[in-house]
Order: structure tokens, then C-alpha cells, then sequence
């Protein structure tokens, strides 16, 4: 067995019922993510939108293609209209948001889209403030979405050993969520929940993930 097929298998053994894996491919050759779909893997993550539309080229047309990475403004219409993806789960702004939406409608299909939460201290700049994804909610920012179905929350832990950090940092993440849809009772299939990587996975299940992203525990250090 290869060393990707036995990793995703050890990673999987560990996985509850309910709980999906994408694998992060980011910065791996198309034969790595080959190798990882010839182990039934079905499920991939890419955080640039050309790489992404590459491999997605390159590799069988039943992989779903998530989209994980920060979203530049000017690369939503060619990631919309390719069809290629199958959830974007970095929405990271109302702008973005609202851009995704209107791509969707003028390509003719409904993007799946998650929220990105940030609750990390030090960690990436990206991603809305709690409080703004509240209030969002609260007035019905999503009611006027055309094109665009907000399927659950995405949201990265601090990236400390503090374990004990790391574990507040997913349960704010999961209290974020139900507040959310306590806020917004029509809000229907607001059912993902996003988080948790190579070194913190199993903590993340622990808080409530139902998706996990992970790379480097698959594939190997990215160079
Ligand atoms: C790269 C990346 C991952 C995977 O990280 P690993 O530590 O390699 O498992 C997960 N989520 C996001 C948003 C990423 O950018």
C-alpha cells in the first residue's frame, strides 16, 4: 500500500459516523490526489482557484472539489462559472458573499456556500467576526440570496499546543453555529460544520465537527 492510501485509512478508522473528510491536496501533484481517489477518497480541498481548476481538468469528473482558501474578488467569476466546485467554504466577507451570489445567477446554477468565522487569536485575518455573523443572521442577510445556499460555518483553531485553547477556540466555533440558527429559525439546511486539520482533527470532532480538512496528515509536508 502506498503511503497515502494507508494514511487516509488510518485517518478514517478514526473518523465517527457523520464526520467527512475532505482531503487538502493543496501544493500535491494531480497523481497525489490520484493515488488518494484510487483509495475511494471522493472528497478534495484546494485554496487557489487555478490550481483547483486544473486538477479538476486533469482528474475524474465524480471528485467534489471544495474550495478552501482565501477568495479573491476577481477570481469568483471563473471559479463560479466552471461549475467545478461543489462547496466554497472560505466566504469570508458579505462582499464575497454577495459577488457569489450574483456570478451564480448569471451562470444559471446555486452555489454551496459555508460561512467563515473567526475566532483564532493570532492566526489568519481572514474570516467574519462572530459578532458580524450574528448580526448578519439576526437582520436576514440571507433571505435576498438568489443563488446561493448557505450550507453551515467554517472556522481554524489558534495554532498553538495549547490544548486547552484550541478545544475554546472549536467550542466557540459550534456555540457560533447554534447561536446562529437559534437567530434565524427559518434558516434551513445551515447543517455543516467545518473545522479541524492535521494536528487538532480529533478535537474539532470532539466540539461537533461534522467535516474535517485535512492535508498534511494525507499527503505530506507541502514544499
Ligand atoms: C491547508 C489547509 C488545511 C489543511 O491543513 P493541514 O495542516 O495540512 O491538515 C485545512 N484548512 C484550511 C483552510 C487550509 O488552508
Amino acid at each position: 500500500m502506498s503511503t497515502i492510501k494507508q494514511s487516509l485509512a488510518a485517518i478514517r478508522s478514526t473518523l465517527p459516523a457523520g464526520v467527512d473528510l475532505v482531503a487538502v491536496s493543496k501544493f500535491h501533484p494531480a497523481e497525489a490526489v490520484a493515488e488518494a481517489y484510487d483509495a475511494g477518497q471522493r472528497l478534495f480541498g484546494e485554496s487557489r482557484v487555478q490550481e483547483l481548476l486544473d486538477k479538476a481538468a486533469r482528474l475524474p469528473q465524480d471528485i467534489k472539489w471544495h474550495f478552501i482558501g482565501h477568495l479573491q474578488t476577481n477570481k469568483v467569476r471563473a471559479l463560479v462559472a466552471s461549475r467545478c466546485v461543489s462547496l466554497i467554504e472560505s466566504v469570508d466577507s458579505e462582499r464575497l458573499l454577495r459577488l457569489i451570489d450574483s456570478e451564480s445567477l448569471r451562470a444559471g446554477i446555486v452555489s454551496r456556500v459555508l460561512v467563515q468565522a473567526h475566532v483564532a487569536k493570532e492566526e489568519t485575518k481572514f474570516g467574519f467576526l462572530p459578532a458580524e455573523l450574528l448580526d448578519f443572521f439576526a437582520r436576514g442577510g440571507y433571505r435576498d440570496l438568489k443563488a446561493t445556499h448557505i450550507c453551515g460555518l467554517m472556522g481554524m483553531a489558534s495554532n498553538t499546543d495549547d490544548e486547552a485553547r484550541v478545544r475554546a477556540d472549536f467550542e466557540a466555533l459550534a456555540r457560533l453555529k447554534h447561536d446562529i440558527q437559534s437567530s434565524a429559525p427559518d434558516l434551513v439546511g445551515f447543517d455543516i460544520l467545518s473545522m479541524g486539520m492535521s494536528h487538532d482533527y480529533p478535537l474539532a470532532i470532539a466540539a461537533g465537527a461534522n467535516l474535517v480538512r485535512v492535508g498534511t496528515a494525507i499527503f505530506g509536508e507541502r514544499y
